[in-house]
């Protein structure tokens, strides 16, 4: 049985070198650039009054000022402003030659002569200048980012219509369980409805891989074969729930050695989610997972879900916070590392979901974080520090 750490470091190091390719702009969100962004002008690209008012110079704000022209965003000014004189100006617009600061129209006043002058007290410039947020060639979101809708308003601004990005991995989800049903269907005596299948489809969505559903497969060595054997060939990445502990019919790790699949841990010193396998060939990753609902979410966010993004090249840490505890947990044996569902409390803390066991997959809706309770320690009081992945 190998630690949560080392499971991790095994996962990470048999990622695949994703290939490239590019997208328009607006399907690029949650994907992961695959070239650094590069500003083809600086931003503002001139000196560009930052409120509608009147621009004129700082040192003529006590006199008053003729108002030699009205300049709309998007027309250039046509006059340079000089001593006594002030152009009105609209958010956005071209600060004219001469002019040093912008006062805001709710500090100005027209007189009947028609001339302006500021009513406040002093003024800022109110001009964002030239070049203040980047400038030409700057390297302006490096590659390997993963694009959200603030990257996506940077990307317009610097002309990417068209986005190179790395290929999501295809990943197949194989659910294993005779007493399992689908979705649409009422269970009879001794049957429960598939949530990992939906579930992991979801995960796999979120983390940016592409999922295609096998169905489920019911517990027959034969069937199961022939499944996973088709989803291995079909994709980069398999996910099998189910079938992978110490039960008559947990044949999924004897299959994978079947299929030519080497396996490189089949056992993880982590609760919930003991026994799981991670196997490799040179064209495919796989997981086996175990059916118990939460197990799989875990296991899912703490192992697949980096397999996913370093499959695709994304350098993105996984966000980890280090919280206080809300009241004293006790556990009988510390064997493990246990991950345990955690929702936010009053000043920051955080306190377990009320868990019955990794069934309980109602759990994880009040969940706003997995907990890291470590191996070894048997009692976290009130105020002490635990690692928090937020999900
Ligand atoms: P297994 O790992 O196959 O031994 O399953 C462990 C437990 O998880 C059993 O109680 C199963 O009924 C339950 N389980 C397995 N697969 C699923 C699934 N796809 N959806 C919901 N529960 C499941
Ligand atoms: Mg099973």
């Amino acid at each position: 049985m190998i630690s949560v750490k080392e499971a991790g470091d095994i996962v990470l190091a048999n990622v695949f070198k994703p290939k490239i390719e590019s997208v328009e702009l607006l399907d690029s969100v949650d994907r992961v650039l695959a070239e650094d962004v590069i500003a083809d002008m600086p931003m503002p690209p001139f000196n560009k009054s930052a409120m509608d008012g009147y621009a004129c110079r700082y040192n003529e704000l006590g006199s008053e000022m003729e108002l030699i022209e009205i300049i709309a965003a998007g027309k250039l000014p046509e006059k340079t402003v000089r001593d006594g004189q002030c152009s009105k100006i609209m958010t956005g617009a071209k600060v004219p030659e001469g002019a040093d600061c912008v006062f805001m129209v709710e500090y100005s006043e027209v007189l009947e002569n028609g001339n302006v002058i500021f009513n406040g007290k002093d003024t800022k410039p109110n001009i964002c200048f030239l070049g203040e947020d980047l400038l030409k060639g700057d390297v302006i979101i490096e590659k390997g980012v993963k694009i959200t809708p603030a990257h996506i308003a940077t990307l317009a601004s610097v002309g990417y219509f068209q986005v190179e990005v790395y290929c999501a991995p295809k990943v197949g989800i194989v659910v294993t369980g005779s007493e399992l049903v689908r979705v649409d269907d009422v269970p009879e005596a001794g049957q429960i409805r598939d949530s990992n299948g939906p579930q992991i489809y979801a995960q796999v969505q979120k983390a940016g891989g592409i999922p295609d559903f096998y169905g489920i497969v019911s517990d027959e060595r034969e069937l199961t074969t022939q499944v996973i054997t088709e989803a291995l060939e079909e994709n980069d990445l398999v996910l099998i729930s189910g079938g992978s502990s110490m039960g008559d019919w947990d044949f999924v790790p004897e299959i994978l050695e079947e299929c030519g699949m080497k396996i490189l841990f089949d056992k993880i010193s982590i609760k919930p989610g003991k026994p799981t396998t991670f196997a490799v060939s040179d064209s495919t990753a796989c997981f086996g997972m175990p059916g118990n609902p939460v197990s799989t979410f875990v296991i899912f966010e703490l192992f697949v879900k980096p397999w996913i993004n370093g499959s695709m090249s994304c350098s993105d840490e996984e966000m980890k916070l280090s919280l206080q505890v809300s009241g004293t947990a006790r556990r009988k044996s510390a064997d493990r590392t246990c991950v345990l569902p955690v929702s936010f409390k009053e000043g920051g803390k955080v306190a377990p979901v009320k868990l019955n066991g990794s069934a309980h997959i109602t759990a994880m809706t009040k969940a706003d974080g997995l907990g890291f309770y470590p191996a070894d320690v048997t009692i976290i009081e009130d105020g002490d520090m635990v690692d928090v992945r937020l999900i």
